[in-house]
């Protein structure tokens, strides 16, 4: 998928005015958020389960190369075949040959983020393959072109009249919008003869198992199972930090995925797949292969102050609890993932530069960290991407700020760095924009601050100052005390 980082603030102003994707945006608060907050509540040992999460990945993180190793041998001993792709791009000629040597005509594609990345659909299709994915979400986006919206909810955007539409070639204004039940009962009539006819598929994992060489996929609708078990051909794609050391590390990161994306605790399905089918197993496929992709994972490993990231198990709770995604939506970040990691993720996969608007998409609020089942910090981490494009430090290219709005944060470091510098300041400025107050607020400033304007009113700076009106309170409770 190609980046779309520039676009940020067009997309993010589009989705403000959209009532209906703003309805639909609610359902990730009530129904994602709440319901992870009330998995957590009834965990006995949540805070624990997040310690070991955060344990396990940190050091298989710190030890990558010895356990993408020991996977790539595991699975090889199962009679799997391994494939390390650097980039996207090799990833995809990868499969795309497999498939050609293969004579194969129609691909199903089960979720993933990674085959996003790798804009793989769009691939097979070029290449003159069938490639429909079989998530109903993903198969609601496909139908519209679209991308996904969310990490594991990719059509939460569309209504239910939407889908009707995009589902029904009859469906017209004013008919009678099906429910969710007839809604999957189509799209299930569409799919069964794709599942049925199919040759290769290709999924996402979960975690890989780096002693067992297994993957597991976690699921809400059967096709997960179809697709690793029908077509006589299984392609697994993972990102290359989509690893765990044991089947015992495995029960862990279950437990706080699936709490902290879906709020349930188990989902419906949880897949284990060893390799292709046994002499004495009755289904299953013929081939199995697993596609390792890195595509710029190392430059994320590579820096340590932005290491932790990998660490991401692609819940979407830090999605889920940040009031700014919840208004801005998901296309608005541009590529494949959205929300508080993907301000982190994309502006190192697709560039700073570019990107530069995604780390200041956020209120610091700590929201996200709070939510996050690996505890991932990931405010500090948007925070040191907003001092790179404001000083270009790391990497002068990177720098997007302007030669004005440095000399502002400059004047404005000065004046907060001494008490007398900072009240005279304040005094000074109380001043200067009092003319342009009407009843106590200013509808229209002048530039730098207009564009705070454009959306809300500013208020005029108190006559008194908080510490001012703090220190007259505590005289008073000190005399009352007395
Ligand atoms: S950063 Fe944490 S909360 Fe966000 S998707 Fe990754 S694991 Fe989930």
């Amino acid at each position: 998928m190609k980046p779309q980082t520039t676009h940020f603030r067009f997309k993010a102003s589009q989705t403000l005015v959209n009532d209906q994707i703003q309805q639909s945006l609610e359902h990730v608060y009530t129904g994602f958020h709440e319901g992870r907050l009330t998995a957590a509540a009834n965990t006995d040992n949540w805070e624990e389960l997040r310690t070991k999460g955060k344990a396990i990945k940190d050091h298989t993180i710190a030890h990558l190369d010895h356990y993408l190793d020991l996977l790539a041998d595991s699975v090889e001993k199962n009679g799997g075949h391994v494939f390390f792709a650097d980039d996207a791009e090799e990833a995809r000629q990868h499969i795309l040959g497999l498939a050609k040597a293969n004579d194969v005509k129609t691909v199903i594609k089960s979720k993933s983020m990674v085959s996003e990345e790798m804009a793989l659909a769009d691939a097979l299709i070029d290449a003159g393959i069938e490639a429909v994915e079989t998530d109903l979400g993903e198969y609601i986006i496909q139908l519209a072109g679209e991308t996904p919206y969310h990490l594991i909810a990719p059509a939460v955007h569309k209504s239910r009249k939407d889908v009707a539409a995009l589902l029904s070639d009859d469906f017209k204004d004013g008919d009678p919008v099906p429910d969710a039940v007839q809604l999957t009962r189509m799209a299930r009539s569409k799919l069964r003869a794709v599942f049925e006819r199919a040759d290769m598929s290709v999924t996402g994992v979960n975690f890989a198992v780096a002693e067992s060489g297994s993957i597991a996929l976690v699921t809400n609708e059967g096709n997960g199972r179809m697709s690793t078990s029908v077509p006589r051909i299984h392609v697994a794609v993972m990102g290359m930090e989509k690893i765990v050391p044991s089947i015992q590390d495995l029960s862990t990161m279950l437990r706080i995925l699936i709490r902290s994306a879906t709020g349930q605790r188990i989902s419906t399905y949880v897949t284990m797949v060893n390799g292709p089918r046994k002499p004495d197993e009755e289904d299953g496929p013929e081939e199995f292969h697993l596609v390792i992709m890195n595509n710029g994972r190392d430059r994320l490993l590579a820096e340590t102050r932005m290491r932790e990231s990998l660490n991401c198990i692609r819940c979407g709770a830090c999605l889920n609890a940040c009031p700014v995604y919840r208004k801005v939506g998901g296309h608005a970040y541009g590529w494949v993932y959205p929300g508080p990691i993907g301000s982190i993720v994309s502006p190192v996969l697709t560039g700073l530069k570019d990107a530069s608007n995604l780390p200041n998409a956020s209120s610091l609020c700590g929201a996200c960290h709070s939510a996050c089942p690996v505890k991932i910090n990931i405010p500090r981490m948007l925070l040191e991407l907003r001092w790179r494009t404001a000083e270009g430090k790391v990497d002068a290219r990177e720098r997007t700020s302007s030669i004005k709005e440095r000399a502002v944060w400059k004047a404005w470091r000065f004046g907060m760095m001494g008490r007398r510098r900072f009240d005279l300041g304040a005094r000074v400025a109380r001043i200067m924009i009092r003319p342009l107050s009407r009843g106590g607020w200013i509808k229209k400033a002048p530039p730098p601050i207009s564009g705070w304007t454009v959306t809300r009113d500013f208020p005029l700076i108190s006559p008194k100052s908080l510490k001012s009106l703090l220190s007259v309170r505590t005289k008073h409770t000190k005399r009352d005390l007395d």
